[in-house]
């Protein structure tokens, strides 16, 4: 019997005022119903999420911190079957999928411990200023469809020990691993501290300009980002935009290039390259570019690609068919002025397979180069000039991460002060660390997420400043 999801409004599992569909990337055939909310259960949600507001954020932090470690054990005991639910309505394979788990389960964890105290600014002269946090309100939490849990875990996890209510609004084509978090949730949180609505994208818009939520923290495109921006405006929301990117790969000349060909493919490839920090362009020396670009098309020829469920799968299918499409055309663009070396064309079999993808001889100013691919596409291009490298690496709107390949990381540490992203990575890929800040520079974002800056953005500080009696 197919399972049975349900909403989660004022701490009650409630069916939606409709269904959709959720399809499995790998079959393209639908698997399981979702709920959808109307307009009137986005109400009912925010209104639960304000009641609840005032006895959490009166509930002392090391309780609320106890009951969000509380819901990582329950996670835990639960770990394979929200794995197997990640891969079967996302496309990730397994093993990365429980990756993604352990990854949420971290989150929750280093954030129940995270803690903000009082912090003197002033004091002697007889005066004394002294800055406190307090929660801002209700949160709503938007999340796209790539990590569909790590990235509510990191919205989630901050935003409730630091007092705050939620709205948890995940994307239409992975809602299921979110509605079973939320009915976690129901069982250890107060009713109305966690609420989950979903939608067909028309929610959204509605959640972000709402007149009672005081804080908007959403993950997805830079184009939805502005629009997010444009409507928290009327009412001044505090917001937190983690965005696109475009991240440029460094390859230096003292590395060994089979060994970084690895990494480079790795970077470019997990996730089948839907990762907003993924590799989305490599800049390789000339003198090596040659052997590095045979590697890269070897690396992708013999990877496999499958269903995410099947062991031994390394790359999986495209989320959904809206991407799958554009990273099609995307490809039938390319094809015509550079040079495909390896995959190139959707494999011809159900679901949304788009084989891993090497360009080279591509121009800077080619729609792969300029625009975020978010798929297993990856151009290779070739450079002579560590400046003019910079320059290059450097001409986009976006400003999310990078990373540096060398041996001299002193050289590496150099270039990486150069590049406008909000981190850089050397001689890794992507370590993210729930105590490490995490922002995009540019059109990537606003604010931070992660460390104690990213725990402080669901707070409003407040100086108290005190003359002293003499
Ligand atoms: P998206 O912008 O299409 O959707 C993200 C979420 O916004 C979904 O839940 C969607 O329903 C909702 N939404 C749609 N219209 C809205 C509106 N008008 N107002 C408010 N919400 C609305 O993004 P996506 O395609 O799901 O995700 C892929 C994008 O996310 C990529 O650009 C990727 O780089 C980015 N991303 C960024 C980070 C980061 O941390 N910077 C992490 C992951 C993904």
């Amino acid at each position: 019997m197919k399972r049975e999801y349900h909403l989660t409004i004022d701490g009650q599992p409630v069916p939606g005022a409709s269904t959709f569909d959720v399809i499995n990337p790998a079959t393209g055939e639908a698997f399981a119903q979702c709920p959808k909310a109307d307009e009137a259960q986005l109400e009912l949600a925010v209104a639960a999420a304000r009641r609840a507001f005032a006895a959490w954020a009166a509930t002392p932090i090391e309780e609320r911190g106890k009951k969000i470690a509380a819901i990582a054990d329950a996670i835990e005991a639960r770990i394979s079957e929200f794995a197997s639910l990640l891969t079967e309505e996302q496309g990730k394979p397994l093993d990365q999928a429980t990756g993604e788990m352990k990854g949420t389960i971290n989150v929750l964890r280093a954030f129940s411990e995270m803690r903000h105290e009082p912090k003197t600014i002033l004091d002697g002269g007889g005066k004394q200023a002294v800055e406190y946090r307090k929660p801002l309100g209700v949160v709503a939490a938007i999340v796209p469809w790539n990590f569909p849990v790590i990235l509510l875990a990191n919205k989630f996890a901050p935003a409730l020990v630091a007092g705050n209510t939620i709205i948890i609004k995940p994307a239409p084509t992975t809602p299921l691993t979110a509605l079973l978090f939320a009915e976690v949730c129901r069982d250890i949180l107060p009713a109305g501290v966690v609420n989950l609505i979903c939608d067909e994208n028309d929610l959204g818009a509605l959640l972000s300009s709402h007149p009672e939520v005081d804080k908007v923290s959403f993950t997805g495109s830079t184009e939805t980002g502005r629009k997010v921006m444009a409507s928290a405006a009327a009412g001044l929301k505090r917001i937190t935009l983690e965005l696109g990117g475009n991240d440029a790969s460094i390859v230096l000349d003292d590395v060994d290039p089979i060994e970084t060909a690895q990494q480079v493919f790795n970077g470019a490839m997990r996730n089948a390259g839907q990762i907003c920090v993924a590799i989305k362009r490599v800049y390789v020396p000339e003198a090596i570019y040659d052997e590095f670009c045979t590697e890269l098309a070897r690396l992708a020829e013999e990877a496999i690609v499958d269903d995410g469920a099947r062991q031994g799968t390394q790359i999986g299918p495209i989320q959904n068919r809206q991407q799958f499409e554009k990273v099609s055309a995307l490809l039938d663009e390319t094809r015509g002025h550079a040079r495909i070396i390896a995959g190139g064309k959707a494999l011809d079999r159900p679901g949304y397979f788009i084989p891993p993808t090497i360009v080279r001889d591509i121009a800077d100013d080619a729609l792969l180069v300029r625009e975020e691919q978010f798929g297993p596409v990856l151009p290779v291009l070739k450079y002579t000039d560590i400046d003019d490298l910079v320059d290059r690496a450097n001409a986009t709107p976006y400003g999310l991460g990078g990373t540096i390949w060398s041996k001299d990381v002193a050289r590496a540490t150099q270039i990486a002060q150069r590049l406008s992203t909000g981190t850089v990575w050397i001689n890794q890929l992507m370590a993210i660390d729930p105590r490490i800040p995490f922002r995009g520079a540019k059109q990537s974002g606003i604010g931070v997420e992660g460390g104690q800056a990213g725990f402080e953005e669901y707070t409003q500080a407040q100086i108290i400043n005190t003359a002293l009696p003499a």
